[in-house]
């Protein structure tokens, strides 16, 4: 079991589900962590607007996620798991996967579904155990973190759709340092490709020939938590977070740009803390109820989003909002 630990760190493999977490080390530490119950649980949330590879994974190559969560759970001597699905997702995979469930089953694993109405904080790990648990889907304090104290109490190892594909390609020596790109927006050919993961964002668009003759710029890593470049940019820049890459004609009015972001934003606030409880709301407010966008008013909320914010959510708006007016609309506020 310590080659497979190994094998994962000498790849190099990180969490795909957008934080970039080094995957030995997890395993390290939920390997470490006390308790004779031990859960790994397969995240496929992807509650992010503009993602789908999890969904595409699953649907192109459901025996090697589940051949990945074996190895996991093997790894660190369980034989539970919980597969958390994007509900849309579950019923578009439901044949495979259940009988995937019913073919470890009979090795003697315990593998449950757990069905997620899709939601951005549905993903985050420590929203994900309550939900599963029962508990109000919100994010929970760390320390301790699921690595000690996840699923019931118990040690948990969460992991993307993604790094569980990774794990098995690993495992077979058939591990390529790729990763999975969600392209979309103004793009002549949208989807998902599986290309190198250091190449830069320029590269995988004219590679795909997805370069557009038009005034552009992009939104890379995620359709809402995304930094934003101008077309300049991309030669400098790899894709980050989840992996998607968004084209926006450079044309977009700023207003119905920002309207996107803060009514997602809006709709995905949890509601545990003040400040992106109602700073998400009042964002939405502030770009639908005026005439001319408030810049002022929308900089101090995003920044007090930023610095106040409990979890990550309300933290990102300052991303796409920041590099926009930096990268695009080259505004100081
Ligand atoms: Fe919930 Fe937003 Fe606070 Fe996160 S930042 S805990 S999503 S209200």
């Amino acid at each position: 079991m310590k080659k497979i630990l190994k094998q994962i760190q000498k790849a190099g493999l990180v969490g795909r589900g957008g934080a970039g977490f080094p995957t030995y080390l997890k395993w390290q530490f939920v390997k470490k962590a006390k308790g004779k119950t031990k859960y790994v649980v397969c995240n496929a949330s992807e509650g992010e607007t503009g993602l789908f590879k999890d969904i595409f994974i699953i649907e192109h190559y459901p025996e090697k996620v589940f051949e990945g969560l074996k190895i996991a759970m093997d790894f660190l001597g369980t034989k539970k798991a919980y597969f958390n699905f994007n509900e849309t997702y579950y019923h578009r995979t439901k044949k495979t996967v259940t009988s995937l469930i019913e073919k470890y089953k009979k090795l003697g694993y315990e593998i449950k579904i757990y069905k997620e109405i899709p939601s951005y904080i549905g993903g985050e790990e420590t929203a994900l155990i309550n939900a599963i648990e029962g508990k109000r889907v919100e994010p929970r304090i760390k320390p301790p973190y699921p690595a000690n104290h996840g699923l019931f109490g118990k040690p948990t190892l969460v992991h993307n759709v993604e790094t569980l594909f990774n794990v098995a390609r690993v495992a077979n020596n058939e591990f390529e340092n790729r990763r999975f790109y969600c392209l979309y927006g103004e793009v002549k050919s949208p989807g998902v490709y599986h290309l190198p993961a250091d190449w830069s964002i320029y590269k995988i668009l004219k590679h795909t020939n997805n370069l557009p003759n038009f005034e552009f710029f992009v939104q890379i890593g995620g359709g809402a938590s995304g930094v934003v470049y101008n077309q300049n940019q991309l030669k400098k820049h790899k894709v980050s977070g989840a992996g998607s890459i968004e084209i926006y004609k450079k044309s977009t009015p700023a207003r119905k740009v920002l309207e996107r972001w803060f009514d997602f934003y809006n709709l995905q606030s949890c509601g545990k803390c003040t400040p992106c409880r109602e700073g998400t709301y009042q964002l939405y407010k502030l770009i639908t109820e005026n005439k001319q966008i408030p810049w002022k008013k929308i900089m101090e909320i995003v920044e007090t989003l930023e610095q106040t914010s409990f979890c990550a959510l309300g933290q990102s708006v300052a991303v796409p909002v920041k590099s926009y007016l930096k990268n695009v609309l080259k505004k100081k506020i």
